[in-house]
């Protein structure tokens, strides 16, 4: 059985004095949370905040991006060593943000998950169609060009290193993203499921294991609904990542989906 994750995507938000706010509110919330797995990504140069707030909680904390290279003459870029040295577990990668505004392609994107799990890190790897791709009926079309960049490029070595660090696909809709508009529970079943699929041609024993989460305006009041979908294993939150009240609620439907799956496999 998958336990749930719920990452929070910081993007480029945040200051010293609102960040130990939230974190000490959201350490605080989710302490008894014991079911489901929570992670923060913070912009790179809060890390060490948040490694010093959340170090010994349940709360792991990671990276919104890294380069694929390991040093040199990269200005503004991060190493992968770089976010491991601060206790980084997680990283996203192939944000629609990053693909969108910063021009990333598949096959940086591809390349950065490589350099990734080769640090250990745990790549959580974006895919989702935009709106005109949405309408055109496109969504698995451009969700099969976004996984097969990273599955084609992997060998069977690096394949089962992607699996000792338990990597994540999120399914960010990018119409659904800091647009107020959500996915139906039934839409992302729809995607998650082809997505676990895809991931079965490749392994099947890997695609049962596989944590996909949801990203796309999830909040308080829909994330319960979302969550309970069989292949939804929780979500990728951004703006309501930002208010402690909302993601503690947030992960606490997570911790309750979990665990009352729980109950109903040991009934
Ligand atoms: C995101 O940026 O990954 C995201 C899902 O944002 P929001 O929750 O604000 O839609």
């Amino acid at each position: 059985m998958r336990r749930n994750l719920v990452i929070g995507n910081w993007k480029m938000h945040g200051d010293i004095q609102r960040n130990q706010l939230l974190l000490e509110k959201i350490v605080d919330g989710l302490r008894e949370l014991n079911h489901a797995d929570y992670v923060v990504c913070v912009p790179n140069i809060y890390i060490f905040q948040a490694r010093a707030l959340l170090e010994n909680t349940n709360i792991a904390w990671g990276g919104q991006n890294v380069n694929q290279f390991e040093e040199g003459a990269f200005t503004g870029a991060i190493a992968p060593h770089m976010l491991t040295d601060l206790g980084c577990t997680y990283v996203i990668l192939g944000h629609s943000e990053r693909r969108n505004l910063f021009f990333e392609t598949n096959l940086t994107a591809a390349a950065r998950f490589d350099a990734a799990i080769r640090a250990g890190l745990t790549p959580v790897f974006c895919v989702g169609e935009t709106l005109e791709e949405h309408e055109a009926g496109l969504t698995e079309v451009i969700v099969a060009s976004q996984m097969d960049a990273v599955m084609a490029t992997l060998s069977d070595a690096d394949f089962a290193k992607a699996m000792a660090v338990n990597m994540v696909f999120a399914y960010e809709p990018v119409w659904a993203i800091g647009t107020g508009k959500t996915a139906t529970p039934q839409q992302a079943q729809s995607v998650h499921q082809f997505i676990r699929h895809r991931i079965a041609r490749r392994n099947p024993d890997a695609a049962a294991k596989v944590r996909i989460i949801y990203g796309g305006s999830v909040k308080a009041h829909n994330a319960a609904d979302l969550f309970a979908m069989p292949d939804v294993d929780g979500g990728l939150i951004g703006g309501a990542s930002l208010l402690a009240d909302e993601f503690i609620a947030i992960c606490q439907a997570a911790n309750s989906v979990a665990s009352s799956t729980c109950l109903m496999e040991l009934t």
